[in-house]
């Protein structure tokens, strides 16, 4: 693999649409403890949740499976959700998911703060829900899913791309396992949704990008993994391409029927690919909105 360096920590603040800077010195993985302590600092602030509504129907497939009371809660409010993320990974863990690291990443990141405050009864469902322009939040099952497929035996993880930033939450579960990571959005608001729902929370080796995935960052690879959140027919060969040599990617594949496909670079014009579970997501779409 071709070592680059990184300009990791990055300020989240510093994170636009501009092109990749070339990087200069990788920081430590930030782990779930550091993303919680970022978060803890961000009690400034103040956004504060409308009265309780009823809560909406989720967005996909899937039976809601509530691990929480149903109450609204504030932004900022991260001690009173410990105990729905502790049972929400516990939930997680139970439908299969093994990775210990992976489990840790979602306990510890608060999902409430990536979505609407009238949807916060929600939070800790293991459901997907509306983030407006028709996208969803990912479930946290399926986040956690690919993210232990992404890791395989749990090697550590150097650089990765997320495509399908949507509200910022997958992103933020990855930093807390990967070293660097990039994602990116090709709706404008939902690129800058992601980086007001990020900015408190301080993720220092998270940067995010407007633009078109199935193009990838060519400026950035190799990945040592790439995830994409929206399934398309195939996997675009330009993603495939910017893999490193042994690293992993891993998407949904399909139309109405859809299976995540987890596909491994072995060589210079060569990929394993295994398809696994069934699985729902929006569509992967060309071009820029
Ligand atoms: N990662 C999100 C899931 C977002 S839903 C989470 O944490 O829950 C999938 C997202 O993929 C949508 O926001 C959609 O706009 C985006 N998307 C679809 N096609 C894309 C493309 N070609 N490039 C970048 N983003 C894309």
């Amino acid at each position: 693999m071709t070592e680059k360096r990184s300009t990791f920590p990055l300020p989240l603040s510093s994170v636009t649409g501009a092109s990749t800077r070339k990087p200069a010195a990788p920081t430590p993985v930030a782990t779930p403890q550091t993303a919680t302590q970022n978060a803890r600092t961000s009690q400034a602030q103040t956004r504060q949740a409308p009265p309780p509504s009823p809560g909406p129907r989720p967005a996909a497939s899937g039976a809601p499976q509530p691990v929480q009371p149903q109450q609204t809660m504030q932004r900022s409010d991260l001690a009173a959700t410990e105990a729905p993320r502790r049972a929400m990974a516990a939930h997680v863990a139970r439908q299969g998911v093994k990775d210990g690291q992976v489990l840790a990443a979602l306990e510890t990141m608060p999902r409430h703060m990536f979505i609407e405050p009238a949807l916060s009864s929600q939070a800790y469902a293991d459901v997907s829900l509306p983030i407006g322009h028709n996208q969803t939040i990912s479930q946290p099952y399926i986040v956690a899913r690919m993210i232990e497929l992404l890791r395989g035996s749990g090697q550590p993880l150097r650089r990765v791309l997320e495509i399908g930033t949507g509200c910022g939450y997958q992103a933020a579960v990855l930093s807390c396992v990967a070293q660097e990571v990039y994602s990116i959005e090709r709706i404008k608001p939902l690129h800058e949704l992601a980086k007001a729902n990020l900015r408190p929370l301080r993720i220092a080796n998270l940067r995010l990008q407007y633009g078109d995935g199935m193009l990838g960052l060519p400026q950035v690879a190799p990945f040592d993994g790439i995830i994409l959140a929206a399934a398309g027919l195939e996997v675009p060969r330009a993603l495939l391409e910017q893999l490193a040599i042994g690293a992993r990617l891993v998407a949904p594949v399909g139309a109405q029927v859809q299976h995540l496909q987890r596909i491994t670079r072995t060589g210079k014009s060569e990929w394993t690919s295994e398809t696994l579970e069934a699985c729902h997501f929006v569509p992967l779409r060309p071009g820029t909105v």
